[in-house]
């Protein structure tokens, strides 16, 4: 399994399983649980969900396809903004941990930045890191200057992660962000690898996955993975998806890809605001 290292020394899987949109309906309900159980079966050794997602919906789907098996996989949840204060965050930890129907998460993040001061966030994500229900804090969402700034307040460097968009057709962070977290011995966790779907026609990358036997999912997930601290969570709920993400794991771009996706996808030639989705 590909891993990325946070820093405290801990190996984390690189391949992950996205769950936004997942328990939102009841009719999805089984195929969503055997959508994640099959991506673990296939290899993918995290997952990313969030208390928003289905408010608290997809905690319970993915409490159901962890059963039996919670050691073996790295969960990283999210405190909405609005309940990330210094009471707010533990009572929300403690809502997602019984949703979990797990002890502990492994990477707890806030999604977004809100009213809230960082400082009083991190009191709080330090205080749930003290008492095991969480093994590792991080953030989403959150900047270059952020990031800086977030080194300023007290513990603020205990920070294991940032969660920001990352595809092919949003490569914003190659500007600064991504160094910034790489001197900083932080992963960046891609959300979005795929865009949302919306990348996945276009005929570069499907020349370059016709060449490799893969579907074009997989050669923008190893492409998302090609630098050594990056993680990637991509989201499907279709079987079939997951069968075409896992490829992702032990597929190798080489030179002449890269060039041609820089070619269809160019990097960015200025620094852009962070976006957000
Ligand atoms: P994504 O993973 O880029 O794309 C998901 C979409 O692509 C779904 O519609 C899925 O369809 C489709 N898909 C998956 N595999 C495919 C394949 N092999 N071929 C064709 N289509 C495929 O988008 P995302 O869900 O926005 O991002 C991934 C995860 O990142 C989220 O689920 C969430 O966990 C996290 N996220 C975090 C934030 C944040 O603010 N921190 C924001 C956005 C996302 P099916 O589901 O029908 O299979």
């Amino acid at each position: 399994m590909r891993t990325v290292t946070v820093p405290s020394g801990e190996r984390v899987p690189a391949l992950g399983l996205g769950t936004w949109k997942m328990g939102e309906r009841a009719s999805e309900h089984a195929a969503e649980v055997t959508a994640l159980k099959l991506g673990l079966d296939l290899g993918f050794g995290l997952i990313d969900t969030a208390e928003m997602y289905g408010e608290g919906g997809a905690e319970e789907i993915v409490a159901e396809a962890i059963a039996g098996r919670r050691d073996s996989v790295f969960i990283v949840s999210k405190v909405y903004p609005h309940n990330a204060s210094r009471k707010g965050a533990i009572a929300a930890c403690e809502r997602s941990l019984r949703r979990l129907k797990t002890g502990t998460i492994d990477m707890y993040l806030l999604h977004w930045r809100g009213s809230i001061p960082l400082a009083e966030t991190v009191q709080a994500f330090e205080r749930l890191k003290a008492q095991g229900k969480i093994r590792h804090w991080g953030m989403s969402n959150l900047d270059t200057d952020e990031i800086d700034e977030l080194q300023s307040v007290p513990q603020g460097a205990g920070c294991a992660c940032d969660q920001v968009i990352y595809h092919l057709g949003q490569r914003g962070i190659e500007w600064s962000l991504m160094d910034k977290c790489r001197n900083l011995k932080m992963p960046i966790m891609a959300y979005s690898p795929l865009g949302q779907g919306g990348i996945l026609r276009n005929a570069v990358l499907r020349r370059i996955a016709d060449k490799h036997a893969v579907a074009p999912a997989a050669v923008a997930i190893a492409w998302t993975l090609r630098r050594d601290h990056v993680i990637s969570i991509p989201k499907a709920s279709r079987a079939d998806h997951v069968r075409e993400n896992a490829k992702a794991e032990s597929l190798r771009l080489d030179a002449d890809d890269l060039s041609e996706l820089d070619a269809a996808f160019p990097p960015p030639k200025d620094k852009q605001p962070l976006s957000i989705i």
